[in-house]
C-alpha cells in the first residue's frame, strides 16, 4: 500500500465512517469469521495508512503557512533547509537556485548570515540544461547527475527526489531530498502535494525579493546604484557597535571628485553624471565584499572598513587614488579627462567613548576632516592621521578635538 497518498483530512473522517458502516454490515451479514476478520484487517491497514498520511498532512501544512508567513529571503531560505528536512522526513535537503545576477548572493551577504554558511544552498549562475516544463523526478540516488545540486555530496543516500521550482513558465532552481532508505523516494510516489509546496515556495521567493528589491530602492542611489547616505548611517551605527562587540577595528573613508564642477562646466552635466558614475565602480571595485560604499551626495562617497586598521585603509585609498587618477577617461569618444579624487582615512580609536551614534558621526567626521586637509594640500592625496599636512595642521584641529587622533 502506498502509504504516501495525500488524503486531505476531510477524506480521511469519510474512510473512517465507511469503517465503521461497513463493520457493522459484515458482522450482520454473518459471513463467515475468516472473510470478515480479512475485511476488518484491510480497513484497518487502510484507517493506520489514513491516520498517517492526516498526520503528514498536517504537519506539511503547518510548514506551508510558516513559509507564507516569512517576510525575508534569508529567513525563507533557512526555513526551507532546516525545518524542511523535520518535516518531509528525509536525510538530506539542498536548494538549487539560479541566480545570474548574484541578486540571491549579494541580499544574503548583506544579512547577517551570510551564502557560505547556509548549508544546502546552492547559487548557479546558470541552470543545467532542462525540458521546457520539467517534471519531478523521484527514483535511485543517481551519482551521475550534476554534482553542484548535492553539496556537500551526501554519502549513504539510495534514493532521491528533485522537484522544479517554476515562476511563470521559468525554471528558477530545484528543491532537491536525498535519502538512505531506497524506497523513500520511488517513481510510483504521488508528487501531488510536494508539488504544491515548490509551487508555494517559488511564489514565497519570488515575494521575498520583489521585497529586498523595494527596500533597496529606498537605500540606493538611483545614479550610480550604490547605497545612499540613509543606508551609510545606519550600517554605520552597526558597524561601531561591532567594534566594541568583537574589538574589530573599524575605518571610514571620505572620498571627493577634485574640481568636479569644472568637469560639470565643460562637458555639462550629462558627462558629469557619466564620471559619476564610472568612479563609483572604480571605488567598488578596489574594495572587499563586506565593504561599504555609498554615495554621500553630489561628487562625494562614503566607504566602511570593517575588520580594518587605518593604514591598511590607507593603503586601500591610494589604491583607489591612483586607479582613479589613471583611467583613461572618455565619453562619446571626446577627448579624454582627466579625473582625480581626494580621500580622507579615520578609523574609530580602539576604546570608543559614547553610544553607537556618537562614535559613527565621529568616524564620519573625522574621515571628512581628513579629507579637508587632503584638498587644502593639493588635492588628488590620501590623508590621514599618519600623513597629515603639517602646513595645514593648524588651520582645523577637529580630529583632535573629536578624539580620534593620537597626535
Ligand atoms: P573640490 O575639488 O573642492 O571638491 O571642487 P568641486 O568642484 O568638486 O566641488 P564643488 O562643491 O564646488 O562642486 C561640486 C559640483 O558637483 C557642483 C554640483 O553641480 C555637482 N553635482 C552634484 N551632484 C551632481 C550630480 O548628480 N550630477 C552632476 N553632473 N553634477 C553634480
Ligand atoms: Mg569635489
Ligand atoms: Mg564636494
Amino acid at each position: 500500500m502506498n502509504s504516501h497518498l495525500q488524503i486531505p483530512s476531510n477524506v480521511f473522517l469519510q474512510v473512517e465512517f465507511e469503517f465503521i458502516a461497513i463493520t457493522a454490515l459484515v458482522d450482520m451479514d454473518n459471513q463467515p469469521q475468516t472473510e470478515s476478520q480479512q475485511l476488518r484487517d484491510q480497513l484497518q491497514s487502510l484507517m493506520d495508512a489514513a491516520r498517517l498520511n492526516e498526520k503528514k498532512w498536517r504537519r506539511l501544512d503547518q510548514f506551508e503557512k510558516q513559509l507564507i508567513a516569512t517576510r525575508t529571503l534569508p529567513e525563507l531560505v533557512q526555513l526551507m533547509l532546516e525545518n524542511y528536512q523535520t518535516a518531509c522526513e528525509t536525510d538530506v535537503v539542498t536548494l538549487v537556485l539560479c541566480d545570474p545576477e548574484y541578486e540571491i548572493r549579494r541580499i544574503l551577504e548583506r544579512s547577517q548570515s551570510g551564502c557560505d554558511e547556509v548549508p544546502g544552498l546552492v547559487l548557479l549562475e546558470k541552470l543545467p540544461a532542462h525540458d521546457a516544463e520539467p517534471a519531478p523526478y523521484l527514483g535511485p540516488f543517481d551519482a551521475e547527475m550534476e554534482r553542484a545540486i548535492f553539496d556537500p555530496w551526501p554519502d549513504g543516500c539510495h534514493s532521491m527526489m528533485l522537484l522544479p521550482l517554476m515562476r511563470q513558465g521559468e525554471l528558477v532552481g530545484s528543491l532537491n531530498m536525498a535519502s538512505s532508505a531506497a524506497e523513500r523516494f520511488s517513481a510510483d510516489r504521488s508528487t501531488d502535494f510536494v508539488e504544491r509546496l515548490a509551487d508555494i515556495f517559488s511564489i514565497c521567493l519570488e515575494n521575498a525579493l520583489n521585497h529586498e528589491r523595494l527596500n533597496l530602492i529606498g537605500l540606493t542611489d538611483p545614479l550610480t546604484g550604490i547605497f545612499n547616505r540613509r543606508y551609510l548611517e545606519t550600517r554605520c551605527q552597526e558597524e561601531t557597535a561591532n567594534v566594541r562587540r568583537y574589538r574589530s577595528p573599524l575605518s571610514s573613508m571620505f572620498l571627493d571628485i577634485d574640481k568636479f564642477k569644472r568637469i560639470n562646466d565643460t562637458y555639462g552635466h550629462i558627462m558629469g553624471d557619466e564620471v559619476l558614475r564610472k568612479v563609483a565602480s572604480l571605488i567598488k571595485s578596489e574594495l572587499r565584499s563586506n565593504d561599504v560604499l555609498a554615495r554621500y551626495g553630489g561628487e562625494e562617497f562614503v566607504v566602511l572598513l570593517p575588520q580594518t586598521a587605518l593604514h591598511h585603509a590607507c593603503e586601500i585609498a591610494e589604491r583607489i587614488r591612483g586607479t582613479i587618477a589613471e583611467h583613461p577617461f572618455r565619453f562619446d569618444g571626446r577627448d579624454e579627462l582627466q579625473v582625480t579624487i581626494s580621500i580622507g582615512v579615520a578609523q574609530v580609536p580602539a576604546e570608543p567613548e559614547g553610544s553607537d551614534r556618537d562614535i559613527a558621526h565621529k568616524l564620519l567626521a573625522a574621515a571628512d576632516e581628513a579629507l579637508y586637509l587632503a584638498k587644502e594640500s593639493g588635492r588628488n592625496k590620501v590623508v590621514s592621521e599618519q600623513n597629515r599636512p603639517a602646513t595645514v595642521v593648524a588651520k582645523r584641529s577637529l580630529i583632535k578635538m573629536l578624539g580620534f587622533g593620537s597626535a
